[in-house]
C-alpha cells in the first residue's frame, strides 16, 4: 500500500501550514484595521470637538456683548442652514430651563432628561463632550455642553458625524478589498512556499520507499529548497551509505563465516569418521582423538575471537588499562618468536628507542597484538626473508613497525585486510582465520591506538602500530 492513499489532504503538513498561516495572517490583518480604524475615529471626533468649542466660542462672545436678539436669530438660522436634521443649538439659563433652542423635532433618540443631566454636568465641570444618537439610527454624532459667564447661562450644541462616517464607510470598502487580495495572495503564496519546501520532504519518502522494493542502490537526488531539506536528504543518503555498507559487510561476513566455519566443522567430522573407520589400535585412537581436539579448540578460539571483536566494537568489553613499557614488551614477543623465524629461516631482528616508553594498555592484550603481526609477519614472507621489528617515539606517541619483505598485499586488498573474515585469496591456503588483522585493529581502538599498513607488492609490508604515551614516560 503506498503512503500517498493512506493520507487524506487535511492531515498533510502543507494543508495544516496553510490553515494555520491562514488564520495567524487573517488575525494580523484585523488588528491592523481595528487599530486603524479606532485611530482614525479618534481623529475625526478631535476635529468635530475642536469644531463645536469654536462655534460655542463663537456664542460664548455674541453673550458677552449681550446681544439676545441677535443669539436668538443667530441659533434659529445656523440650525435652519445647516439642517435641524443635522445639528442642533440650546441655550439654557442658571436654572437649566431653556432661553432658546433649534428645532428638536428630529432629536427623539434624545431624551430631555439626558440633555439636563449633561447640562448639569457642565456645571461642575464647565465643558463636557459626549456621543450622541442623530435622527437616523444609523449615524452617530458628537455635543457639546458649555457654561459662559461664570455659569450664568449653558449653551448645547450637537451635531451628527455624517461626512465622517461616509470616510469611515470608504475607509472599511477599501481596506476590506484590499484585505482580502492580500489575504488571499498570503495564502496562495503561503500554501505554495509550503508545498515546495515539503516537496523537499517528498522526495526523501519516495527514495525511503524505493529502499525497501529496490536495494539500497537509490539515493535522495539533490533540490533547491533549501540548506535544512539538503541537510535532511544528505544524512538520509549518508545513512544508506552505511547501511549498504553494513549489508555488504554482513553479506562477507555471511559468506566467509560459511566457508571458514564449515571446514574446521568439516575437518573435524572426517577426522572423526577415519578415526573410526580406520583406527586399530588405542594409540591410533589417542592420535585420532589429539587430532580433533586441536581442530575443536582452533575453532573454539575463533568462535571467540569473533565474539570478542563483536562485544570490543559494540563497547560492551571493559579492560583494566595500566602503565605498559611498550619496549620491554616488544621485546619479550621478538625473543618468543625467535625459534620460529630461525626455523622457517628468516632472519627477525629489533630495534629499540634509547628510553622506555610507556603506553596506556592491557597487557596481555598488547602481547597478542605483537604477536598476531609478529606471526603475521613470518608467516607470510618467504624463507630467506627478513622481519624488522621497531619501537619509536613520535611525539607523543610510541609507534611499533612491524615490517618483511614478503610478497606484499595488492592495493585492492589493502583497504579490506582490517575487515572481519577478509583474507587475500592466495593465503587461503596459509593457516589463519582472517580474524587477527580484526581483532588487533577493535582492540588498540579501546587503548586509544590505531594501526595502519604500507605495502608494495613483491617487495613487503610494514605494520605501523601508534599509541598515545602514558604520563609516566613524559
Ligand atoms: P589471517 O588469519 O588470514 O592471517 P589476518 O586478519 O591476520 O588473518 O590477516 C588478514 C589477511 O591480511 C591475511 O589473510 C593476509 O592475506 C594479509 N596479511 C596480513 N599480514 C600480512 C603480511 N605481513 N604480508 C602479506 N599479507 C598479509
Amino acid at each position: 500500500m503506498s503512503l500517498r492513499t493512506k493520507t487524506k489532504p487535511w492531515q498533510t503538513v502543507v494543508f495544516r501550514l496553510t490553515v494555520w498561516f491562514t488564520l495567524f495572517f487573517g488575525l494580523a490583518l484585523a488588528l491592523v484595521y481595528i487599530s486603524t480604524r479606532s485611530l482614525l475615529t479618534a481623529n475625526l471626533e478631535k476635529v468635530l470637538d475642536q469644531d463645536l468649542f469654536l462655534e460655542s466660542q463663537e456664542y460664548a462672545n455674541d453673550i458677552l456683548e449681550d446681544d439676545f436678539e441677535e443669539i436668538v436669530n443667530d441659533i434659529r438660522e445656523d440650525a435652519e442652514e445647516q439642517g435641524t436634521g443635522r445639528v442642533f443649538y440650546r441655550l439654557l439659563d442658571r436654572h437649566l430651563r431653556p432661553i432658546v433652542e433649534s428645532d428638536m423635532s428630529h432629536w427623539t433618540a434624545l431624551s430631555p432628561e439626558s440633555l439636563q443631566s449633561w447640562a448639569a454636568a457642565a456645571q461642575t465641570q464647565q465643558i463636557i463632550y459626549h456621543d450622541i444618537q442623530g435622527p437616523e439610527p444609523a449615524l452617530e454624532g458628537r455635543a457639546i455642553s458649555r457654561m459662559i459667564l461664570n455659569g450664568q447661562y449653558l449653551l448645547q450644541i450637537g451635531k451628527i458625524l455624517k461626512e465622517d462616517q461616509v470616510l469611515i464607510g470608504q475607509f472599511n470598502r477599501v481596506f476590506a478589498s484590499v484585505m482580502l487580495i492580500i489575504l488571499v495572495c498570503g495564502i496562495l503564496l503561503g500554501a505554495w512556499l509550503t508545498r515546495r519546501t515539503m516537496s523537499g520532504v517528498a522526495r526523501v519518502t519516495r527514495a525511503a520507499s524505493l529502499t525497501g522494493k529496490a536495494g539500497f542502490a537509490h539515493r535522495v537526488p539533490a533540490g533547491s529548497e533549501g540548506a535544512e531539506i539538503d541537510q535532511l536528504a544528505e544524512a538520509f543518503n549518508n545513512m544508506l551509505d552505511r547501511i549498504e555498507a553494513l549489508m555488504r559487510e554482513l553479506q562477507d561476513v555471511t559468506n566467509n563465516i560459511a566457508h571458514d566455519l564449515r571446514t574446521p566443522v568439516t575437518r573435524i567430522r572426517g577426522l572423526a569418521e577415519m578415526t573410526l573407520q580406520n583406527a586399530a589400535t588405542g594409540q591410533d585412537y589417542r592420535e585420532g582423538y589429539q587430532t580433533i581436539l586441536e581442530e575443536c579448540d582452533r575453532l573454539t578460539h575463533m568462535i571467540g575471537t569473533m565474539l570478542e571483536i563483536a562485544e570490543i566494537d559494540a563497547g560492551l568489553r571493559r579492560y583494566e588499562h595500566q602503565d605498559v613499557n611498550l619496549v620491554e614488551l616488544v621485546a619479550a614477543g621478538v625473543e618468543l618468536f625467535m625459534p620460529v623465524a630461525e626455523d622457517l629461516n628468516i632472519s627477525l631482528s629489533y630495534t629499540e628507542p634509547e628510553n622506555d616508553l610507556f603506553v596506556r594498555a592491557d597487557t596481555a592484550r598488547l602481547q597478542r597484538v605483537v604477536a598476531n603481526l609478529l606471526d603475521n609477519a613470518l608467516k607470510y614472507t618467504h624463507p630467506g626473508g627478513a622481519v624488522t621489528v621497531a619501537v619509536v617515539r613520535r611525539n607523543n606517541h610510541a609507534e611499533l613497525r612491524v615490517a618483511d619483505n614478503g610478497p606484499g598485499i595488492a592495493s585492492q586488498h589493502i583497504d579490506r585486510i582490517f575487515e572481519k573474515f577478509y583474507r587475500v585469496d592466495t593465503s587461503r591456503s596459509t593457516d589463519g582465520s582472517g580474524l587477527g588483522l580484526s581483532w588487533v585493529r577493535s582492540i588498540l581502538r579501546t587503548m586509544n591506538g590505531s594501526i595502519s599498513v604500507a605495502s608494495e607488492p613483491g617487495h613487503g609490508t610494514t605494520f605501523t602500530v601508534a599509541m598515545p604515551l602514558s604520563a609516566h614516560s613524559s
